[in-house]
């Protein structure tokens, strides 16, 4: 195991690259700590397979530098990286039986028989496969082909780092749930750092300890799932995390404070910065239905189980909160309340309040 540094990375496929549209990672810094539990999350095309691949090692990047433990692994060879990655799609041998395959990667260094026979019993019964060892990986359907290679990238104990790339694309839906949660077990039996990319947020939340948010080829916060919901440090998280998103609502600054549709808004603590594009952050979950308040009227009523998401109208600006029990009827005026502890200013898309204390 091993702590990985990425220090000043860049890459562009182009072979002359003109702007930052040109490169598909602008500047990545970044530390994986020892054992950690991380996710990758951002949307398709944001860059994740790319940082995977630079990482172990099957893309050199145009700028910048990997350390594994301090030492500068950059112009090794993936194989020379002692790393495993799973990928999108099952890598295995089709005319190898199930056993061999997961005991393919002990077998390739070198380790004993019996103790090949230990971790392929372990890595199956974790993985629920024991009663397939015989079968041809041929043989067996998509969902079972992912498991084995899931199995494969499991099955040694002495990588730096195993590396997954939205490797429950291929499963049935009933089927993922029960391998999030098997990884994330086998995080804590194995204590291996694990890096699980995805751009499904649930994913992400219920997998990692950190979860590193990128968008367009930058990371844009690196944060426990509390602290990304809580404190997103830029509108995209706050979009990208949680269902529905955070509302973010432009507003005007004038002497200290800020009006939204033209309402003082309180804010959670002082302000920074000047200029730019403001507007204020509040979730759903923290906008209420009160006597007092913003006047607004209900656009939108949507039952999503637990409790309805409201969506209100506050002069030309639409304002969703999340409400449990009685919700009022389309049409109908409310008066919605932001908690004001919860209620962040950002200033081009960045935080600019301090937490309250
Ligand atoms: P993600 O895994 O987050 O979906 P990728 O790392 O695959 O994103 O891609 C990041 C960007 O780099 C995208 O704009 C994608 O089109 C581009 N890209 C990825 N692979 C290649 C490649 N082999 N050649 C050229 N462009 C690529
Ligand atoms: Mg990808």
């Amino acid at each position: 195991m091993a702590k990985i540094t990425l220090s000043n990375l860049r890459h562009s496929y182009s072979a002359n690259p003109s702007g930052p549209e040109d490169y598909a990672l602008k500047s990545i810094d970044l530390d994986w700590q020892d054992g950690g539990a991380y996710a990758l999350l951002g949307p398709s095309g944001c860059g994740k397979s790319t940082l995977l691949n630079i990482i172990s090692g099957l893309l050199v990047p145009s700028q910048g530098r990997i350390l594994f433990d301090g030492k500068d692994v950059t112009d090794l060879a993936p194989d020379q990286r002692n790393i495993a990655q799973v990928f999108q799609f099952p890598v295995i041998y089709d005319t190898m039986t199930v056993r061999n395959n997961l005991a393919f990667p002990l077998r390739n260094r070198g380790v004993p028989e019996a103790k090949i026979a230990e971790r392929v019993a372990e890595i199956a019964g974790m993985l629920d496969v024991e009663d397939m060892l015989d079968t041809r990986a041929a043989h067996l359907s998509p969902d079972n082909k992912q498991k084995i290679s899931m199995g494969r990238g499991l099955v040694r104990d002495d990588v730096n780092v195993v590396m997954f790339d939205e490797p429950l694309t291929v499963i049935d839906p009933h089927l993922k749930w029960k391998l999030r949660s098997k990884l994330k077990e086998l995080h804590q039996r194995v204590r291996a750092t694990m890096i699980y990319v995805t751009h499904d947020q649930t994913e992400a939340l219920t997998f990692a300890d950190q979860v590193v948010v990128m968008q367009d080829g930058e990371v844009v916060q690196i944060g426990t799932p509390v602290e990304l919901f809580e404190r997103p440090q830029h509108t995209f998280v706050g979009h990208f995390i949680g269902s529905p998103g955070m509302n973010v609502l432009p507003v005007v600054e004038e002497s200290g404070g800020v009006r939204f549709e033209g309402h003082p808004i309180a804010l959670e603590g002082a302000i920074a910065g000047q200029g730019g594009k403001t507007a204020i952050g509040i979730r759903p979950e923290f906008v209420t239905l009160s006597d007092a308040g913003l006047p607004a009227r209900v656009r939108k009523v949507s039952d999503v189980g637990r409790h309805s998401v409201v969506e209100a109208m506050v002069g030309d600006t639409s304002v969703k909160a999340v409400v449990e029990g009685e919700v009022p009827l389309q049409g109908a005026p409310v008066h919605l309340a932001f908690r004001q502890d919860q209620t962040r200013l950002y200033r081009n898309d960045w935080i600019a309040t301090e937490a309250a204390s």
